[in-house]
């Protein structure tokens, strides 16, 4: 039987990015997975394909609607041709997973294929091709998560379907209709939107991303309507039926009234749970939460001392960067290191355009809270970047604490938000004063002026350009 410092149950972002430190701080270190390709839901299900599919959609509507505003003209009719397009997703997705096999390999660590289950806390079979048992001093589990269902809304794959299965669509939807206006609905539902489909957003919630600060919720349903959306927010479905390529979803609204959709598609998106199937907890003395989470303490230990949980399988924001965090503060523990997270500046990003992106507290979590805070809000028309390729829509908004300036949150929407936060989070790294950022020398012409002038109209009420 072979023997390791560390094994690692699951080969996502959570995973695999733990096994590079382990292996890092010389630790002999296994990975099992139980799919043929590394990288978890992020890199075959998740993050990758999902923007992959972003962008070709992105650029084929600039095609369609802006080319000729810009001096293109392209002669004939533009069409999509969905089939490559999903082909160059998979091969995007192709050649992401093997990196990481390369980089097990690189770092000289044992991939085990196959399912991984605890005999105890110190041994793990692995139930593939062939079954093998290992033995681990250590453990960290990284099982990840899988699509939320609805009791009455089963997942049949064809019509009714998850995310994983609209990545891989062979139509584009005439009517795609999406339970949960949440980060996966508004992400695919842009993609089949720019592709043609009609798309209506059910949601449950008084808003579209509910849990992000209601100024950025504002402005996204702002746009999307001008997009076509049909966003139906403060309904809650209650039930979804198929007969033969036509969905019905029936929905509750605020008045109690029922209201019904139909459609040839509906994508259920209400949110991920834990996975812990097939890994047998209880053998190792591992416990599990009501919400079926993986239960860990402060140093993302379990109930059996030597044995971890990071990503999504234990409790927190469910995003890929978070698990890679988690990652490498387990594998830093174990070596006997002292490593932090600060879990507010993980920041959150939706990637449909304008991108959306938050870092630090919202204001609805100042005000319960009880925190003085001042706004600082900038638009992004008022850039001459914007302007230059007509990204009008969205504004960068820092809330800093009224007393001492310290910035506690800053949340922007915009053109290439997804980048711009980076600096919010390194602002708030070093507990930076909207004034710091405010002196500091942003290029121009760059979305990053809007951090300034937000900046600048928070801390003296004096953005410059506007
Ligand atoms: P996972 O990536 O879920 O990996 C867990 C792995 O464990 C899986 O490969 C699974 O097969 C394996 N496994 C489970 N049980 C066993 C077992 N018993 N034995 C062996 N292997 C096992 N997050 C972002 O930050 N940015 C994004 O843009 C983004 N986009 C997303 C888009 C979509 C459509 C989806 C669905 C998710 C997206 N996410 C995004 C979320 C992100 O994918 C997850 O937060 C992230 O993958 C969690 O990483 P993890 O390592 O915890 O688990
Ligand atoms: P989510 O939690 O973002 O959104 C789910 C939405 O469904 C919520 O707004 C909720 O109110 C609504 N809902 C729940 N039950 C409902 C019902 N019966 N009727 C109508 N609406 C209902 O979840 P998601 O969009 O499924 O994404 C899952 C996870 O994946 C998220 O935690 C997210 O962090 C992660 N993810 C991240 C990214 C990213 O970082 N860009 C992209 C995709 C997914």
């Amino acid at each position: 039987m072979k023997s390791y410092d560390v094994a690692i149950i699951g080969s996502g972002p959570g995973g695999y990015v733990a096994a590079i430190r382990c292996a890092q701080l010389g630790m002999k270190t296994a990975i099992i997975e139980k799919y043929s390709t590394l990288g978890g839901t992020c890199l075959n299900v998740g993050c990758i394909p999902s923007k992959a599919l972003l962008d070709s959609s992105h650029h084929y509507e600039d095609a369609v609607k802006h080319f000729e505003t810009h001096g293109i003209e392209i002669p004939g009719e533009i069409k999509v041709n969905l089939e490559k397009m999903i082909g160059r997703k998979q091969a995007v997705v192709d050649q992401t997973t093997g990196g990481i096999d390369f980089l097990m390999s690189k770092n000289k660590i044992d991939v085990y294929h196959g399912i991984g289950a605890f005999k105890d806390a110190t041994h793990i079979t692995i139930t593939g091709d062939k079954k093998d048992v290992i033995e681990a001093k250590h453990t960290i589990i990284a099982t990840g998560s899988k699509p939320t269902t609805l009791p009455f809304a089963a997942i049949d794959k064809e019509r009714i379907i998850s995310s994983t299965e609209a990545l891989k669509l062979k139509e584009i939807p005439k009517h795609l209709m999406i339970i949960g206006g949440g980060v996966i609905g508004l992400e695919l539902g842009q993609v089949y939107k720019r592709l043609g489909s009609d798309v209506t957003v059910i949601e449950y919630m008084d808003r579209i991303i509910p849990t992000m600060d209601s100024g950025l919720s504002k402005e996204l349903n702002k746009v999307f309507r001008k997009q076509k959306f049909n966003i139906n927010v403060s309904h809650k479905v209650t039930s979804v039926v198929r007969n033969g390529d036509e969905v019905t979803v029936t929905a509750e609204n605020k008045k109690g009234e029922l209201v019904k959709f139909n459609g040839d598609y509906c994508l259920v998106s209400v949110g991920r749970s834990p996975f812990t199937a097939g890994l047998n907890a209880e053998s190792a003395g591992v416990n599990l939460s009501d919400r079926g989470q993986v239960e860990v303490n402060g140093k993302l230990q379990t109930s059996a001392s030597n044995i971890y949980a990071i990503g999504d399988v234990v409790k927190g924001a469910m995003l890929a960067h978070k698990a890679e965090e988690e990652g490498v503060f387990v594998a830093e523990t174990i070596a006997g290191q002292k490593p932090h997270i600060d879990y507010n500046l993980i920041p959150g990003v939706v990637y449909t355009w304008p991108e959306v992106a938050s870092v630090g507290k919202t204001e609805e979590q100042l005000k319960e809270l009880g925190v003085e805070y001042k706004v600082g809000q900038f638009p992004m028309r008022a850039l001459g970047r914007s302007r230059a390729s007509m990204d009008l829509d969205g504004f960068v908004k820092i809330l800093a604490d009224k007393s001492t300036d310290e910035v506690l949150g800053v949340h922007m929407i915009g053109a290439r938000c997804a980048d711009l936060i980076s600096e919010a989070v390194v602002a708030m790294e070093f507990r930076a004063s909207a004034e710091d950022i405010s002196r500091m020398s942003h290029a121009h012409p760059t979305f990053s002026e809007a951090i300034k002038e937000a900046a600048l109209a928070a801390t003296e009420d004096r953005a410059l350009h506007i």
